[in-house]
């Protein structure tokens, strides 16, 4: 038996383990394959870096934003533990050296994201590491099913076959028994492996509020509450609207979206969370990585996509424990955007097609030309030339992206490109730059390779130190070597590009595959439908129809959320109410077949009262009534 806890406390400080962590650390440690649920800030880091340390070799962890891994290394290192990250943006050099170092020196982490998983350089040095295990976090993002489905992450089959030993530590936050099911299936576990912990957040209290002005309800909350507070609203201009109307009311607000710069976003960030800011207006882009425990509240202007979504966003209030909400607004309005949401994100089929095809006019590019090409792309103004609706543009785009015709990376993701397009024997004949210049040069051909024929990524802070210039300097030295026509230089500001990773294919014969489309497209309805229900239900227990969604059966109400309190006001009081309905699951299932409704009369509680129990239940599923008989939902009987 290896001593785990010993490790906790001598790396991390922690007495004892919370809730499943233990489970799933043995589980691991023992060589299964297996996949931990548990909610976000549960504690899911420590379920595999304790067994990792436990076990020699290295753990290979992929995971999908460079922030955080970023972010988990210097945690680690601050321990002293040796890890390291690779990630699209690093050097070759950078990325060889480090890999190397996973073969030679006893690092014990290795973070990558999966988009580097598929390269060669990769591959070939994962053959000589030793690997102990192959952590996957986030791991719903390997399913199709999911709500953040990324393709990058079917590469982890490869490096599964690569390393037939190493067993699988599948984590993830948010899932739905489908999913749950699907990730180990695609991460081909041997045998099913789950650890689940209620996702119930007993201090949260869910809140729908319907409202016509959602702008004074808004400030309503807001005004008479206190404390830390997030305003999820889902385009970027309403972020700035929103921060202004309160900062007019005398609350103070900051803004957040991804099309901010990272030097901007931190600093908002930061006031925030040193409570300098009381309120962040953002964008989902907004989340992350965010350890406030003292957020008060969560208010949704719009609704999320998925009760997945909501669940996290809603989750980052009351981490420290204390009563905190979530509140989303709601306007009868809302339900014909939430289904128009479902023909914006998968328009016609034809239409993609048409999309594709300007797409191709937009570079000129001629059937059967145009593979590995990458060139940047500008939304509007390909929409305004061969116009189309921007939102919809942008799903086809995104589907295509599935289909593997092109690859559209929007801005979240863009790093500064270049290639020369001038030979190299052409270079060393122009001498009409500046010394400075002339030694960026040289820089730019030590650090990076292949930059004749291939655009590569460059990171100008690096060539700035390198070179003691500023970011800026070196940025403007390569517009002008871009002006000059010596290189092609693709800025990493925030726009994005396409790659065509085939070459053009004739119109019609674009396949849209089923899996790609219709499936998606349905499973994507079924989530906006939940959101619906779970915004317009007036009978059911908030806490508990999220809780269903991730296939967990609480028997319990909440008695916090909107629902539960109506229904205190309606007259049956909690105790009342649960001995009522226990009164009707214990009469109903004590018969083996069904009954007539009559027999409820045989019950001594007022018929007002027996009523409302009995519409609660019914909608809840747990009695089924049906041409005046009635019986126990199969699911209660045991
Ligand atoms: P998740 O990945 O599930 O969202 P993290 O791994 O980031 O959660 O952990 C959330 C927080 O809980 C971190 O600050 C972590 O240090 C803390 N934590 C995790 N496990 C324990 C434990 N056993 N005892 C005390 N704190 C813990
Ligand atoms: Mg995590």
């Amino acid at each position: 038996m290896k001593d785990y806890k010993s490790i906790l406390q001598k790396y991390w400080g922690y007495n004892s383990f919370r809730g499943i962590q233990e489970d799933i650390i043995n589980s691991i440690g023992n060589g299964q394959d297996t996949l931990g649920l548990m909610p976000t800030g549960g504690g899911k880091s420590i379920t595999f870096q304790v067994p990792a340390m436990a076990t020699e070799g290295l753990c290979l962890v992929i995971t999908p934003l460079i922030a955080l891994m970023k972010d988990q290394v210097s945690n680690l290192r601050s321990r002293g533990i040796k890890a390291i990250a690779v990630y699209s943006g690093m050097t070759r050099e950078e990325i060889i050296t480090a890999l190397e170092n996973c073969i030679f020196g006893d690092y014990k982490f290795l973070y990558i994201s999966p988009e580097r998983l598929g390269t060669e350089i990769f591959q070939t040095k994962l053959r000589k590491m030793k690997i102990s295990f192959i952590t996957v976090d986030e791991s719903h993002c390997i399913s199709q099913w999911g709500y953040d489905f990324r393709p990058a992450y079917l590469k982890i089959n490869q490096i599964r076959k690569l390393l037939p030993d190493a067993p699988v530590l599948a984590l993830t936050a948010t899932a739905t028994p489908e999913v749950v099911k699907d990730i180990q299936l695609q991460l081909n576990f041997k045998k099913e492996n789950v650890f689940k912990m209620s996702f119930e957040r007993k201090n949260l209290a869910y809140i729908v509020r319907n409202t016509e002005d959602k702008n004074k309800e808004l400030l309503h909350i807001l005004t008479h509450m206190s404390g830390s507070a997030i305003v999820y609203t889902r385009n970027r201009k309403g972020t700035k609207e929103i921060a202004q109307l309160l900062y007019k009311n005398n609350i103070s607000a900051e803004f957040y979206h991804a099309g901010l710069s990272n030097d901007e976003k931190d600093l908002r960030q930061e006031k925030w969370q040193k409570d300098e800011s009381r309120v962040m207006v953002a964008t989902n882009a907004f989340g992350m990585g965010i350890d406030k425990p003292d957020v008060r509240i969560v208010i949704h202007m719009d609704m999320p996509d998925s009760p997945e979504a909501y669940f996290q966003e809603a989750g980052r209030a009351g981490r420290d424990g204390q009563k905190a909400y979530a509140v989303l607004l709601y306007s009868p309005h809302d339900k014909s955007i939430l289904n128009k949401r479902i023909s914006d994100t998968f328009p016609e089929k034809e239409y993609i097609r048409k999309v594709y095809e300007h797409v191709c006019y937009y570079y000129q590019m001629a059937i059967g030309d145009g593979f590995d090409c990458i060139y940047e792309f500008n939304l509007d103004e390909f929409c305004q030339r061969f116009k189309h609706f921007p939102v919809q543009a942008d799903s086809a785009l995104r589907i295509l992206t599935r289909c593997g015709y092109i690859e559209y990376i929007d801005e979240q993701e863009s790093k500064s490109r270049l290639i020369f397009t001038v030979r190299r024997d052409e270079l060393y004949k122009i001498h009409e730059q500046d010394a400075s210049t002339e030694q960026l040069i040289q820089t730019i051909l030590r650090n990076y390779t292949g930059l004749f024929s291939d655009y590569a990524y460059i990171d100008e802070s690096m060539l700035g130190r390198q070179n003691n210039l500023t970011r800026q300097e070196v940025y403007k030295s390569l517009i002008y070597l871009s002006r000059k026509n010596i290189i092609h230089y693709i800025p990493g500001k925030k726009t994005p590009y396409i790659r065509f990773t085939q070459k053009r294919e004739e119109t019609d014969r674009l396949v849209i595959p089923q899996s790609v489309y219709e499936q998606r497209k349905e499973s994507y309805t079924h989530r906006i439908k939940a959101m619906i229900e779970y915004a317009t239900s007036e009978s059911r227990c908030r806490n508990r129809m999220l809780l269903k969604y991730f296939g967990e059966n609480s028997m319990q109400n909440c008695e916090k959320c909107d629902v539960c309190l109506r229904r205190h006001q309606s007259g049956v009081k909690t105790g009342e109410f649960e001995n009522i309905r226990k009164q009707i699951i214990e009469l109903v299932g004590s018969y083996k077949d069904k009954q007539p409704a009559s027999i409820l009369s045989t019950l001594n509680v007022e018929k007002d009262k027996l009523r409302e129990v009995l519409s609660f239940l019914i909608h809840e599923e747990e009695i089924t009534v049906c041409d005046g008989m009635i019986s126990v939902h199969k699911e209660n009987k045991d």
